[in-house]
């Protein structure tokens, strides 16, 4: 790194000062670290997202300010949250929702159909007669919209509260309609946080008896803050039943333990295919994993349902199998799952 244009760049930034505890950017500060490779400068700024859009402005002036610097060819800059510093604050009090009971549904990997059974999970209580309103935090890759046949945006409240969409009976209210699924999860970081947190507290949830978070894979950031904020009643984890998947699972497991929300219970998804043929059940992937992982950890197992392509045009189609065929085998296991909550 040439020394003469990393001293420039210092000599600009250390004239902006932290939002957050004014001290200046300059190289005793730990919360900028500052890359220039052949005049390609990427800094990145460590930040309190309480102090986002000063944060931002910072980035603005300093992507304007340092391109105007000789030998700067283009400038990045990118916010990352410091989880430790958001969550020191007094997270119980952060994301505050009528709900009689908080249910968040995690999976270790992607792809398992978290988001399937969160959908149809939320239907079945309310075809028990229940409130149930559906929250789609899963920054990944938001698809209750889909799921639910949604599409829109939601309008604002005479209060300046975001109004869920409604389908089937349930609100929902998804990560998409406020983050594009397009930025990269870099800049997502701190602005997920305030878009979780505006899915609580900005929305018009009313009075629920359940909310179904979908909740991203794996155990990350954006999921320990969820389920340490969002005062949990419990957690249900969906997987597969290969090792694979079951290895991340575990992990998901025990983040759960870690911050102390109970655990529901494990679901087995995709378990075993019914030929049509033969009527035969077909273990592809391995019999009974899943129920063998929950009787290790000493959680309750709550159900295996079966690979079916029509459950997978259903959800995709964005008609829940609950409510596309509410006397199938399917839907029966959902609401015998709804009914053991
Ligand atoms: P995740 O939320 O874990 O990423 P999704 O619920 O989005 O997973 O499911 C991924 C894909 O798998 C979707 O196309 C969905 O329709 C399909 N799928 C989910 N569960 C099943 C199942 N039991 N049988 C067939 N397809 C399924």
């Amino acid at each position: 790194m040439s020394n003469k244009i990393l001293q420039s760049i210092i000599n600009f930034t250390k004239n902006y000062k932290d939002p957050e505890n004014n001290s200046p950017f300059d190289q005793n500060n730990s919360k900028i670290q500052i890359v220039e490779k052949n005049g390609n400068v990427n800094i990145s700024l460590t930040i309190n997202d309480k102090y986002l859009e000063q944060y931002n402005k910072i980035a603005d002036l300093f992507k304007e300010g340092l391109n105007n610097l000789e030998g700067i060819l283009s400038v990045n800059v990118a916010l990352t949250a410091d989880s430790k510093l958001n969550n020191s604050e007094n997270n119980e009090s952060r994301f505050k929702i009528n709900a009689s009971n908080i249910i968040a549904i995690a999976s270790g990997k992607g792809g398992v159909g978290k988001s399937t059974f969160a959908v149809n999970l939320a239907v079945a209580l309310n075809q028990l007669g229940k409130k149930v309103g559906i929250l789609d935090a899963d920054i990944y890759g938001p698809s209750v919209p889909r799921m639910m046949g949604i599409s829109g945006r939601p309008e604002a409240s005479k209060n300046k509260k975001l109004i869920p969409l409604e389908s089937y009976g349930i609100k929902c209210m998804s990560i998409g309609f406020l983050v594009s699924v397009d930025t990269p999860t870099i800049w997502r970081g701190p602005m997920v946080m305030k878009a979780l947190e505006q899915m609580f507290n900005g929305v018009e949830w009313g009075r629920l008896d359940y909310l179904i978070i979908d909740l991203p894979p794996g155990t990350g950031d954006a999921q320990l803050t969820l389920a340490q904020s969002s005062k949990l009643s419990g957690s249900i984890i969906v997987s597969t039943p290969q090792d694979v998947a079951l290895a991340d699972a575990r992990k998901g497991i025990n983040m759960f333990k870690r911050v102390n929300v109970p655990i529901l219970g494990l679901v087995e998804n995709m378990s075993y295919f019914i030929c049509d043929k033969c009527s035969e059940k077909h273990f592809i992937f391995s019999n009974d994993g899943a129920k063998k992982e929950a009787e290790k950890f000493q959680i309750p197992f709550l159900g295996s349902l079966p690979i079916s392509k029509d459950l997978r045009i259903q959800s995709d189609e964005g008609r829940p199998s609950c409510i596309d065929d509410p006397n199938g085998e399917i839907a029966k296991k959902y609401l015998e799952i709804a009914k053991s909550l």
